[in-house]
């Protein structure tokens, strides 16, 4: 098919008018500030109370970027001869983001995690020494990352969770079993639960307890053990 002269003129002419009576979109940056989605990845926060140095994020760095510095401390023995331990206590923790290509790697090692994405954006320095940013800063930025989503209701409860509610429903029986009153005796069964207790009248005393006197008798000397079955071979017929 032949092309019709000047079509290509119309079709950019009609590209130019359409944006033409578009409303423009701009961005009232820093006045307002951007709507960005929950997942950017911004900047790196450290939560450093979860942080045990192991050193995974650092060696797993692809650009070595990540400068972590600890020395080790001695805990004392928990129990009365028990063994010391030693620990690792974190010194320096520093992220060069001049170099950081934003693979998030570190973030996805992290066994204890340490490390999160956070949407902070604005940390621009003209002098590129500067972009190395050590603990206190990495600190700050962990309180800018938003919340996780919620869990899907559908989902199965994790093992964590499922483990915590056992238990503290364990401990709940385990507190109502204890603060429940003791069963109250019945009318006619006695006034205790010890081997001692007073039968009432006209019940045979439980095998192996002793009854005791009515008041104002003494208690009768103790007959001592019981004559043993006869034994056939015996002639005496008495006891070994
Ligand atoms: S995001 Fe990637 S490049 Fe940046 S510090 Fe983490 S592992 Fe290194
Ligand atoms: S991987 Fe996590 S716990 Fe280990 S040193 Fe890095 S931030 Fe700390």
């Amino acid at each position: 098919m032949m092309p019709i002269p000047g079509h290509g003129l119309a079709k950019g002419l009609a590209v130019t008018l359409r944006t033409m009576t578009r409303r423009s979109h701009t961005a009232q940056y820093p006045e307002v500030q951007p709507e960005l989605p929950p997942r950017s990845r911004g900047v790196i926060g450290l939560f450093e109370e979860n942080c045990t140095v192991c050193m995974l994020c650092a060696r797993e760095c692809p650009d070595w970027c990540i400068y972590i510095d600890s020395h080790k401390e001695t805990v004392p023995a928990s129990t009365p001869g028990g063994r010391e331990r030693s620990r690792n206590v974190l010194d320096r923790f520093a992220i060069d983001f001049s170099l950081c290509m934003y693979c998030g790697i570190c973030i996805e090692v992290c066994p204890f995690d340490a490390l999160f994405w956070s949407p902070e954006f604005e940390y621009a320095e003209t002098d590129i020494h500067e972009l190395t940013h050590e603990r206190d800063k990495l600190r700050e930025w962990m309180w800018t990352v938003p919340a996780p989503p919620a869990l899907d209701p559908a989902a199965e409860e994790p093992k964590e969770l499922a483990a915590a509610r056992k238990a503290a429903d364990k401990a709940e029986a385990a507190a109502a079993a204890a603060a429940a009153p003791s069963p109250a005796p019945a009318a006619g069964t006695g006034t205790g639960t010890g081997t001692d207790a007073t039968p009432p009248a006209g019940t045979t005393p439980a095998p192996g307890t002793t009854p005791a006197p009515p008041a104002g008798t003494e208690r009768a000397p103790d007959p001592g053990p019981a004559p043993g079955p006869e034994r056939p071979d015996d002639p005496a017929g008495g006891t070994a």
